[in-house]
């Protein structure tokens, strides 16, 4: 047979060509990850336009062989980002695991499928279910240990493609827990307007893609306010809870450990107790903050988060594993239950259908493998030292921001992100020794945000060190120039719990070069527009571009 027309399926080749194709397949990857084949950048840049003038072509109707289809994956891994580069400091999301990787290359050739045990996923489901059984107990939920599974209904967790998709599940169990009528009748049979409470500014995107997906509409979300410091107001969320404004029920509080724009996390007892003391239920989302449960040392920072009716965690999120890993979790395994198919099967020990229990999936594969490899690998010791480590890292990194003077924090965390916009010194300066007037501050946060804007995309662009491009507002009005309106902000999120100081040092070398034009002019600016009388102000709003402004 020609290498044109090489034999599709793995049982119609010898086997040593499918083992030296595969082989040279974990080459190319490993090739991607030290950064070969993208020059020694974090990504060779390239627009929409030159991406797909480069991809676009025919259907193939004749296939290619071997060579060119390995040809045509470097030339992808070429052209991808390495959220594993050490530079790369917009998301934590590093999925650099070896005990992962291995475990995910297994799992594509076990292929099971865990929407059933028998004929499906035999020894799939059984890991599966050990891992939600291990993560429950790192929550500090009542556990039954695997050895004495009582059924689907005992479970209390489930696997999900993202957080996302762990927070879908969990305000849909949340509202079938508050309204048991839904799941028969639908939200017509509900007498009030069913709303989450949640703070403002500190929010995931997910919220509002859920309320309007599961039918609640965007005025299903009720709005508290965030603190200074980028968490949820225990006392605003008191406010609403003992005073919900009129024809509307709160049927979940969420409480944040870790927010996606300054990882901030919120004081989750407080809310627990909040919402016990109005029977509301409590989500935590943990998508950032999950990671800290392993460390002894850490863990304290998500206290109260055992007394959470729901958790989602987002191992794909600074757990080193790849995509797609999240977990929702649910005190009550019950919660769960209540979307399983056929009640009466729930019961049963005889069944691990994980089908049965796990809305929105249908027919999916052995992902759980990933994470339950990385912690067989690792022990939760060697996970929590890594997370220790990255938090001291982040703070080395942090330092390094500061010393560049080129930035001025609008939320910082002790946990791995912080955010800040491109304000150096000389300008800085120039700004606290005017009296602003009030006319001013609408253009001065504009040359701010388009400043921090151009330095962001200019670094991006050469592929060098990339940081986070988002929206935020100035919760602290640290900038003195109000709280209401955003600007665009860079993130720095630390997902490496090394970073070795060679590469330090470039990155603060990077900086200040692409910083050392743009002072300049951004000061010439500055004072041209002190002295107009009219500042010009753009009305545009700022361009979500980054992970953190998903
Ligand atoms: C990232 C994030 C999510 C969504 O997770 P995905 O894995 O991107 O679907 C939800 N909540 C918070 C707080 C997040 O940071």
């Amino acid at each position: 047979m020609s290498d044109a027309q090489p034999p599709a399926l793995l049982s119609h080749r010898p086997l040593d060509n499918s083992r030296a194709l595969l082989h040279r397949a974990v080459d190319l990857g490993l090739d991607f990850t030290s950064g070969e084949l993208r020059d020694g950048l974090v990504l060779r840049h390239a627009t929409i336009g030159q991406l797909i003038d480069r991809f676009a072509e025919p259907v193939p109707v004749a296939g290619t062989g071997n060579e060119q289809l390995l040809e045509s994956l470097a030339e992808i891994a070429s052209w991808s980002i390495s959220q594993a580069d050490p530079r790369y400091l917009a998301f934590p999301d590093t999925g650099d695991s070896i005990a992962a990787l291995a475990a995910d290359i297994v799992a594509s050739f076990l292929n099971q499928n865990l929407i059933a045990f028998d004929r499906s996923a035999p020894a799939a489901s059984v890991i599966e279910a050990q891992l939600i059984t291990w993560l429950r107990e790192l929550v500090g939920y009542p556990v039954t240990p695997l050895a004495d599974y009582e059924g689907l209904a005992s479970l209390g967790g489930m696997w999900t493609s993202g957080g996302n998709m762990s927070n879908h599940v969990a305000i849909a169990a949340a509202l079938t827990h508050t309204y048991p009528e839904v799941r028969r009748s639908g939200l017509r049979a509900v007498p009030e307007q069913p709303v989450i409470l949640l703070a403002g500014g500190v929010e995931h995107f997910s919220y509002l893609a859920a309320a309007q997906a599961l039918g609640l509409g965007t005025d299903g979300l009720l709005w508290a306010d965030a603190t200074p410091d980028f968490t949820s107001d225990p006392d605003s969320v008191a406010r609403l809870l003992a005073s919900p404004p009129p024809g509307k029920r709160i049927f979940m509080v969420v409480g944040v450990a870790g927010n996606c724009r300054t990882t901030g996390i919120d004081d989750l007892q407080a809310l627990a107790e909040l919402s016990e003391l109005h029977n509301v239920w409590f989500h935590v989302d943990a998508c950032h903050g999950g990671s800290l449960l392993f460390s002894e040392k850490l863990k304290m920072r998500l206290a109260g988060i055992e007394n959470a009716d729901s958790i989602a965690l987002d191992p794909h999120k600074g757990l080193f594993v790849s995509y797609p890993s999240s977990y929702v979790l649910f005190r009550d395994p019950a919660a769960l239950g209540r979307f399983a198919r056929y009640p009466d099967r729930a019961h049963d020990p005889d069944c691990l259908d994980l089908g049965l229990i796990t809305p929105f999936y249908g027919s999916r594969g052995f992902e759980s493998l990933k994470l339950w490899a990385l912690m067989k690998h690792q022990g939760v010791d060697g996970i929590g030292r890594l997370v220790e480590d990255r938090q001291a890292t982040f703070q080395k990194m942090v330092d390094l921001l500061e010393r560049t003077g080129c930035f001025r924090m609008l939320g910082t965390s002790d946990f791995y992100r912080c955010a800040f916009v491109f304000l150096p010194t000389p300008v800085a300066e120039a700004l606290e020794q005017t009296a602003l007037p009030a006319a001013h501050h609408a253009a001065v946060r504009d040359l701010i945000s388009h400043y921090t804007a151009a330095f962001a995309d200019r670094l991006y662009r050469a592929g060098t060190v990339v940081f986070d491009l988002f929206a935020l507002q100035d919760l602290a009005d640290r900038l003195g120039l109000g709280t209401g309106a955003k600007y665009q902000a860079m993130g720095m999120c630390v997902g490496h719990p090394h970073i070795p100081d060679e590469i330090e040092h470039g990155i603060e070398r990077d900086i200040t070069e692409a910083a050392r034009d743009l002072a300049g002019r951004m000061l010439e600016d500055l004072r041209a527009l002190l002295t107009s009388a009219n500042p010009a102000s753009s009305t545009a709003g700022p361009d979500v571009t980054g992970p953190a402004g998903w």
